[in-house]
């Protein structure tokens, strides 16, 4: 095997690595327990809902814009058990819940149900 062909391989195995290594993350994290503070049940992070906010940017004075989501901690998460609404920012494991949601994994691979508003 010469060089490229050496290092194409190599870059594979690290890629392969990678894909391996995100997808235990998105287990672990998926069935990490979050607490109610309304019904003070726990349940799965993947059960909750989560409620992205969304706001409207105007690109010009015609109407013309598009949709930008606000960062997580500004959004809400809903509880499965109760159905309670808690933006993440009052949610009292709100450091916990950050540090899930922050890169590389996007909301649609931790969160069975995924909903909008603004
Ligand atoms: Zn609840």
């Amino acid at each position: 095997m010469n060089k490229i062909e050496r290092i194409k391989e190599k870059i594979k195995e690290t890629e392969k690595r990678k894909k391996e290594q995100l997808l235990e993350l998105k287990e672990l994290i998926r069935r990490k327990i979050i607490k109610c503070p309304r019904c003070g049940k726990g349940t799965r992070l993947s059960s909750w809902t989560f409620i992205k906010k969304e706001y409207y940017v105007y690109i010009d004075d015609k109407g013309n814009g598009y949709w930008k989501s606000r960062q997580a901690i500004l959004c809400d998460i809903q509880c499965p058990k109760c159905g309670k609404k808690i933006i993440i920012l009052g949610h009292p494991e709100k450091d916990k819940i950050i540090s899930y949601l922050s890169p590389p994994l996007r909301k649609e691979e931790l969160f069975e149900n995924i909903a909008r508003t603004v």
